[in-house]
């Protein structure tokens, strides 16, 4: 049994060496190669690979021209991969190596894919697991793909899956419900995740709110149709105010409403903005499969 680790790495200089040991003290019983996506680091990411690349046949590295995300690295390292079972897992060690052989015996189980669940986070904040469990409640409630929440990238896909995932060309991807969405056997273990090795999270807020969008446009159409209820809300509303102040009118007790006009502004214009900030979210989705780009460039292999 052959096993392919699949590691994206974006400025984790310090963190490649101390993950390289803790993997291969856990798999010295395994036929393993493990392969490093460097996903544009602008440390010596890159160079640490290379260096224990050279003395150790089962390492090997790629790398990108740029910084292309995490879920373009993911793929990138599920392409180069070449084995019968594929593991992908974070380059910080907050995805423990311990866990790889419970992962291995769910397979032999009979399951094509192992997902994980964080049961509990050493280092998350108070913002990101209260936020992380909004975020997951809020996308199952949009979607028709059942997504844990606290899932992790953290998983174990057999062969065939991998084929069956490689298949999809999406650009913005969002590999948790894709994962979900190709089917198969799937099971699902839960680990503890301990603080990161070094340095910090590489995800900023920025690439947080990129991915929590990402998720929910790319499974869901409902948001578009909230923008029309809403709409449709507001003109109902509107309507009816309007018979109210027509009332008044005719009754001749109208007064310079300045309070109301401007409500009704506020409230009409939010809604308006909301609506074409949603339209704009799933037009940018398809500007992107438009221009069909690749989805990452390789600069160097070792
Ligand atoms: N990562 C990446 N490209 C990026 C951001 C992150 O390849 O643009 C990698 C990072 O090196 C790590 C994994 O994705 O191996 C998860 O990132 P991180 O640990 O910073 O996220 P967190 O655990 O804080 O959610
Ligand atoms: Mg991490």
């Amino acid at each position: 049994m052959k096993l392919s680790i699949v590691i994206p790495a974006y400025n984790e200089e310090q963190n490649i060496f101390p993950l390289y040991q803790k993997i291969t003290e856990v798999l010295n019983n395994y036929d393993f190669e493990c392969l490093f996506v460097d996903d544009g680091s602008s440390d010596n990411t890159f160079n640490e690979i290379k260096k224990i690349s050279e003395k150790d046949k089962r390492i090997k590295g790629v790398s990108f021209s740029r910084n292309f995300g995490h879920q373009t690295a993911l793929l990138a390292g599920l392409k180069e991969s070449e084995n019968e079972i594929i593991i992908s897992m974070d380059a910080d060690g907050q995805h423990p190596p311990e866990i790889i052989p419970k992962l291995i015996s769910e397979y032999k189980k009979g399951f094509d894919i192992v997902n994980t669940r964080r049961i509990a986070t050493a280092d998350a904040g108070f913002f990101k697991r209260l936020s992380s469990k909004w975020y997951y409640q809020l996308l199952n409630a949009l979607t028709d793909v059942e997504i844990e929440k606290n899932s992790s990238d953290f998983r174990l896909m057999s062969r065939k899956a991998v084929d069956a995932f490689l298949q999809i060309d999406e650009k913005d991807r969002f590999t948790r419900g894709l994962i979900k969405w190709i089917g198969f056997k799937q099971s699902i273990i839960e680990f503890e995740a301990p603080k990161r090795m070094h340095g910090k999270s590489k995800y900023t807020l920025r690439k947080m709110l990129r991915f929590a969008f990402d998720g929910i446009t790319s499974f869901s159409a409902k948001p578009l149709k909230f923008s029309m209820i809403t709409g449709i809300l507001s003109i109902f509303a509107g309507f009816i105010y309007s018979i109210y102040i027509l009332i008044m009118y005719f009754s001749g007790n109208t007064t310079p409403g300045w309070a109301s006009t401007m409500l009704v502004i506020l409230i009409l214009g939010g809604f308006q903005l909301l609506s074409i900030g949603i339209v704009g979210e799933y037009i940018s989705r398809i500007f992107n499969e438009a221009k069909n780009r690749p989805h990452f460039f390789i600069k160097e292999k070792c």
